[in-house]
């Protein structure tokens, strides 16, 4: 569910019309509505209910400062992943305790900021980076908390490009290893194990992986006990998927989620943590865009429009459906046509949706791509020097620039040129 809907003919953001936050800012922009945002959250929190549990915003999502500020005043923590991500966390106002520190390529500096700024957790993925947190911990007369990112090798049923929990993915060690692995740990005198990561994937359209995989935590969880090691918190990772396209999708739900963590691992004691990021992001974000052109092809129209794939590159990159919707509320009895949406970058790939029936639209004309606020303004670029689009937050019947379009001067100033050049 989200805060997007069509009153009296018109999309609003919440209760803000979404032609008035264009006339404001022009197009295209990103908009978030702050009552989704918190909505997914609390969905979240229900869904562990009865569990200690600690739900960490996997902020790569969505890492807006306004939006990290609504994540951390419902008492979100975050799941970071570099040294800016865990700098935006704290200059949002979340305690370094509530930071979790991902990633399968930690470097010393990395180390440094998150230890001297307070950390939960480091979630470690190899020996070499669980040897390197040690020297570092140590030469900061520092004990770094400590999770081991496993591997349960399985296949989480989703794009190859979000899928990390086969054996064959870059991600975590083997389970098979796991044992060695924390043995080596408990002899480091720098780190302090204090549970067991595992994220297998994201965009999750199935239960039945994130079962496989908890099972297997859980059965190491009692292993790794007998072992001697204080496991008392679960790490379960993100990735619970959401509907891309609404007229065919129906992911499970955070309920139905929550009920499989109950049962894989509910009865081990342990503190469960999450980390979602496109479930809380996703649907809390439209990216709204015009037509520039409206061209006639053989067999099919294009809608050409002012965002491309710089702005939003799933499409380009993950093959990924958007459902995409006209502002204004095409009126009863308007027959839709195949159009294909394309933005103007000069690629082939720069194309949003093929044959997709939309009402006719002209030039001018407003349209909005739904679940856009996990992984798009995040994930884009400045190519073809398009400036970065604004992000807007809206809240009831507000709305404000959370991140303002540049200007060409800006953009350019932060090119230099060199002395030796004229
Ligand atoms: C990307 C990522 C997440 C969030 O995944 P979503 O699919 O956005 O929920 C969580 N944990 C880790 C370690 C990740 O890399």
């Amino acid at each position: 569910m989200d805060h997007f809907i069509y009153r009296d003919g018109m999309l609003h953001a919440e209760d803000v019309p979404v032609t008035d936050i264009a006339s404001s800012v022009g197009t295209p922009f990103y908009v978030y509505s702050t009552a989704t945002l918190q909505r997914h959250y609390q969905v979240f929190d229900e869904a562990l209910a009865g569990m200690d549990h600690f739900i960490c915003y996997a902020m790569k999502a969505n890492s807006n400062m306004a939006v990290l500020r609504i994540m951390a005043q419902m008492g979100a923590g975050m799941d970071v992943v570099s040294g800016g991500e865990y700098a935006r966390a704290i200059a949002a106002g979340v305690p370094g305790e509530h930071i979790v520190f991902s990633g399968v390529g930690k470097t010393r500096e990395e180390m440094v900021l998150a230890l001297n700024g307070g950390i939960r957790q480091f979630n470690l993925e190899s020996e070499p980076e669980m040897r390197v947190l040690n020297e570092v911990a140590l030469s900061l007369g520092k004990v770094a908390p400590i999770t081991v990112r496993v591997n349960p090798d399985v296949d989480a049923k989703t794009h190859a490009k979000i899928a990390t929990g086969k054996s064959e993915n870059k991600f975590g060690i083997p389970i098979a290893k796991a044992r060695e692995v924390y043995a080596e740990a408990a002899t480091l005198k720098g780190l302090e194990v204090v549970g067991i990561d595992v994220h297998i994937g994201s965009q999750l359209t199935d239960l039945a992986p994130y079962a496989a995989a908890f099972k297997k935590v859980a059965e190491l969880t009692e292993t790794l006990r007998a072992d001697g090691h204080d496991i008392r918190r679960l790490d379960l990772g993100g990735g619970l998927g959401i509907p891309y396209e609404r007229s065919n999708e129906a992911p499970p739900l955070p309920m139905e989620y929550g009920d499989i963590v109950r049962e894989t691992v509910g009865h081990l004691g342990c503190e469960i943590e999450i980390e979602p990021g496109r479930l809380i992001a996703g649907n809390a974000g439209l990216l709204v865009t015009s037509v520039i052109y409206r061209k006639e092809g053989e067999g099919r129209d294009f809608l050409i429009v002012d965002a491309a794939m710089n702005d939003l590159v799933r499409p380009a990159m993950y093959e990924a459906h958007h459902d995409i919707i006209p502002v204004v509320e095409p009126a009863v009895g308007v027959e839709p046509a195949k159009h294909d949406i394309v933005g103007p970058v000069c690629e082939s790939g720069d194309t949003f949706a093929k044959e997709r029936n939309m009402p006719p639209m002209e030039a001018g004309e407003l349209m909005a791509f739904r679940s856009a606020g996990a992984y798009g303004a995040v994930m884009s670029s400045e190519y073809n020097s398009r400036p970065l689009i604004p992000e807007v937050l809206v809240h009831g019947d507000q709305f404000a620039v959370v991140r303002a379009r540049p200007t060409y001067e800006e953009m350019i100033n932060r090119d230099s040129i060199p002395d030796w050049m004229e």
